[in-house]
């Protein structure tokens, strides 16, 4: 087999480049690390895919750490999903590991620093210290108590630790440079007080190491050679530095940090601050409704794991911000089901059609092909008789050349079954179509090898036989936001571009093979999308939800 041969990205140029210059290949070691302060959305679907990638890529450890040191946002429900949503999508990490693991750690490593005079306490207020910290082009101005005696500030340290301090009142600060030109490195702080009881440690702590304070350490206790984040962490890479200074011995792996563009998805928001409020207050079903972004969702919506690494391989990693088009996201799940889905057929808004010339009390159990693009899909049976559904929208009294359905007067193709011809129908006070008779050709039937059954007409239509027909709720999504970029508009809260008809329920009537389908099963309803059954479906009620439509907006704009 050729394989294609992929060209690296900016990251496995940077680790081609470390190997080129003696780092051993086996101390190449990464990790995933969340905030288990809400579920995984598509854009960590990014760096779980870069990050594990990279391990299979070198054959190398990816820890799935918890970054877990602010205990007011943080809970284990979160964990819980997390761990499930990477399981999922089908990596494996090395090690479960926990940031709030290494808190005595931390604080042996900060006793260490405020010893070296490298540390001090802080009493002063926020906005004090606010107004110190300068600009990004004035230099800031110290502290008074930046003078502090070690002594001091190893007790007021102790009492801080203690809980003898109130919350906001005292805080621990790095001392590195006021004036320096990175604002990151102006004192930065790297303790707070917070009295709250934390998922994993109880109230062992009502001290709180600071992100900075504790990613880079975690990252070195856990040897981990190549510490990949987000944009915004650039200007925080000295800071990250500074702190393995003061740590590192000289025989052990120094971690480096380095940083790629968020995935940005357009039509949506994607931070998890901005999906906890749609959950909140109630805009969504929860963070697994099938219109969220997060892996819950898409899962729930019916999307594969194989589609999320296709779509995150696709847009690929990148050096700057940009936002990537949900058109592709939507196309790689159309590509994986036109593969994968297995073929029914569906009425969503049914209209009744009889046969008139078909006996009445006949069925008929015809053949039919499950997936003509997958030749080991085999065959199904479904129910034929003398009255069916057809959509409403199948259907004209009249109409020009162009509508290739069923028309009075001429003829379609019902899927796998016979050909029809309108002649009449019944309409109600509101001239809506309400019942269709039609005749039939008994010498037609699909793949019976007669000359009537290789007649060539233009149209074919779906149907559900009316006996036979299961009923199923069938809910339909359209974007969650009417904007392309609901995110960061001048003004503008996200919250004014929700799309009020996000959600649309329709009761459909389905092939009764459908009726054993079992959650998250999914299906191509035939001339109508693909679909998978949701989770609130019981064993006497279908619930389908509308994966995608199959029109594709992403391949036209290729063309
Ligand atoms: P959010 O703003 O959504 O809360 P976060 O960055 O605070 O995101 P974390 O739990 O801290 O969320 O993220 C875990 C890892 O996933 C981090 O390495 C982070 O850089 C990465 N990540 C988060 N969001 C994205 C995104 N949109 N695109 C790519 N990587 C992301
Ligand atoms: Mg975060």
């Amino acid at each position: 087999m050729i394989e294609e041969k992929k060209s690296l990205n900016f990251i496995e140029q940077i680790i081609e480049e470390d190997l080129a210059n003696g780092l051993p290949k086996e101390k190449l070691r990464f990790r995933f690390p969340p905030e288990p302060n809400g579920y995984l959305h598509i854009g960590h679907a990014a760096s779980i895919c870069l990050n594990f990638g990279l391990g299979l890529r070198y054959n190398a450890p990816v820890n799935l750490r918890f970054d877990d040191t602010n205990p007011t946002k943080e809970e284990q429900e979160y964990v819980d999903a997390i761990k499930h949503d990477i399981d999922w999508l089908g990596f494996k990490w090395d090690k479960e590991l926990y940031s709030s693991d290494y808190f005595q750690q931390l604080f042996d490593w900060t006793i260490e620093l405020i010893k070296e005079g490298k540390a001090y306490v802080d009493n002063q207020s926020s906005a004090e210290m606010a107004q110190q910290k300068g600009t990004p082009t004035e230099p800031g101005t110290d502290s008074p108590n930046r003078n502090r005696s070690v002594e001091e500030n190893l007790a007021l340290f102790m009492k801080m630790k203690n809980g003898e301090f109130e919350e906001g009142s005292h805080v621990l600060r790095a001392k590195i440079d006021m004036k320096h030109t990175n604002m990151h490195m102006r004192d930065p702080i790297m303790y707070r007080i917070l009295k709250k009881r934390h998922h994993r440690t109880g109230n062992d702590w009502c001290i709180y190491p600071m992100y900075d304070w504790t990613h880079g350490e975690s990252d070195y206790l856990e040897q981990i050679s190549h510490s990949i984040c987000t944009l915004e962490f650039k200007s925080h890479r000295d800071l990250y530095d500074w702190y393995l200074d003061q740590v590192v011995e000289s025989d052990k792996l120094r971690p480096k940090q380095r940083e790629f563009a968020r995935r940005n998805l357009s039509y949506t928001v994607m931070s998890k601050r901005k999906l906890l409020q749609l959950v909140e207050e109630g805009f969504v079903n929860g963070w697994d409704d099938p219109r969220m972004p997060t892996i819950s969702g898409l899962r729930r919506r019916g999307y594969t794991p194989a589609s999320i690494k296709t779509f995150s391989e696709t847009a690929g990693i990148s050096k700057r911000d940009n936002v990537t088009d949900v058109a592709l996201l939507e196309h790689c799940i159309k590509d994986d089901l036109n593969k994968t889905a297995p073929r029914v057929m569906a009425v969503m808004n049914p209209v009744k059609l009889i046969i008139t010339n078909y006996p009445e009390g006949k069925e008929e159990w015809l053949t039919a092909e499950n997936n003509q693009e997958d030749e080991n899909a085999g065959y199904r049976e479904v129910p034929f008789s003398r009255e069916i559904y057809i959509e409403q929208e199948d259907f004209r009294e009249e109409a020009n050349k162009k509508f290739f359905r069923l028309k009075l007067g001429s003829e379609v193709r019902l899927k796998n079954a016979y050909i029809i011809k309108a002649e009449s129908c019944l309409k109600d006070e509101n001239g809506e179509v309400t019942e269709i008779y039609c005749t039939y050709d008994d010498d037609s039937l699909s793949g019976s090898g007669t000359e009537a059954s290789k007649r060539k007409v233009k149209g074919t239509l779906h149907w559900v036989s009316v006996k036979h027909a299961e009923k199923a709720e069938v809910r339909v999504y359209d974007r969650l936001f009417t904007d392309e970029a609901p995110d960061g508009q001048k003004d503008k809260d996200f919250k004014e571009f929700i799309n009020p008809d996000s959600l649309t329920i329709v009761d459909a009537f389905v092939e009764p093979s459908l009726k054993t389908a079992k959650v998250l099963d999914r299906f191509q309803f035939q001339r109508l999308g693909y679909f998978c059954v949701d989770t609130d479906a019981t064993p006497d009620k279908l619930v389908f939800n509308r994966t995608v439509p199959l029109r594709d907006s992403w391949a036209k704009m290729g063309e």
